[in-house]
């Protein structure tokens, strides 16, 4: 058996690959996701793309199809437990479903884990065995790989690294903690700390340029990495703060799972440049000596590590 197909389901696209055992990508096909259709239409879509995928390939050359879904999922059972951008999914057996109507045989899991999955087995992980990889844009999620495994824990849903407290008094997460790492450091919270940081300035005759970069929208992370850019002192400074907020995280992660190494993607890892000094120096202050090396890399798959992971569930 030499291909795998995968699919990538999210609330806003649906991805399918059709991938051989090194991770070459044969066929790629995404479509809108048709969330007001429901499950069941979400499911036809599903079934459409994978036989497309699927194309004359001789199914007897399939191993199997890999699914990543918004989680909370039961990914033992292949359920579909509640997915906040997709109404109507309350306990779907996506699995059982898509195999009977595909004749594959069919694997799910949540699409942080098997984004994890997917950089660890064809992108910036490959050959090590202890891997995490985080991605920071709108949230924060990621997938932990130990002894060459992704880590499921009791009913698959371990690997929640953004949901880890970092401010115990912090602001409110989606999750309905306080000062998640999420609600700390994603993007959407960085953006939630410049309207706050600007509104202040302005109240003492200070502007910054990243109002001129929001315009007449709501200000977003990436107005205050560009204005950083340009040397905004305001913007710096947020950028520092997050920098260090993303080491802070990285350094529990470190002394959690002792991973060789780590590897960061999302929105917010484009300011890498900007963001790494303060990463580094939170790193060095906090990790316990032997930890502090562990390198800190750039995820490699970009927008193709959710379906390339739903692939390598397969394998
Ligand atoms: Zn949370």
């Amino acid at each position: 058996m030499r291909y795998v197909v995968g699919v990538d389901l999210g609330g806003t696209q649906l991805r399918a690959v059709k991938i051989d055992r090194e991770g070459q990508i044969h066929i790629y096909e995404r479509t809108d996701t048709d969330v007001d259709s429901g499950p069941e239409g979400v499911l036809r879509q599903m079934e459409f793309l994978i036989n497309t995928v699927v194309g004359d390939t001789d199914p007897a050359e399939i191993v199997g199809v890999g699914i990543g879904t918004p989680g909370p999922i039961d990914p033992f059972a292949g359920v579909v437990l509640g997915a906040p951008n997709l109404p109507g999914w309350l306990n779907v057996p996506i699995k059982a479903i898509l195999s009977e109507r595909t004749g594959l045989s069919v694997e799910v899991g949540n699409d942080a884990n098997v984004a994890g999955l997917g950089e660890w087995r064809f992108g910036s992980g490959r050959g090590t065995e202890h891997f995490i990889y985080v991605t920071i844009s709108t949230g924060i999620g990621g997938g932990v790989i130990i002894d060459s495994k992704l880590l499921l824990g009791h009913k698959g849903i371990a690997g929640e690294v953004g949901h880890m407290t970092i401010q115990t008094n912090g602001p409110l997460c989606g999750c309905g903690n306080y000062g998640c790492w999420e609600s700390m450091a994603s993007g959407t919270a960085l953006a939630r700390f410049a309207t706050e940081a600007v509104r202040e300035e302005m109240a003492h005759g200070r502007p910054s340029l990243i109002t001129e970069f929001a315009g007449a929208e709501p200000i977003e992370g990436w107005h205050v990495a560009a204005a950083a850019e340009q040397g905004d002192r305001l913007a710096l400074s947020l950028m520092q703060r997050e920098g260090e907020l993303i080491g802070v995280g990285l350094v529990n992660l470190f002394h959690l799972y002792a991973p060789e190494c780590i590897a960061l993607g999302g929105g917010v890892i484009k300011s890498m440049a900007l963001l790494e000094p303060h990463m580094r120096r939170a790193i060095n202050q906090r990790a316990m000596p032997p930890y502090r090396d562990t390198p800190v890399q750039l995820a490699q798959l970009a927008d193709k590590v959710g379906v390339l992971g739903a692939a390598a569930l397969m394998l």
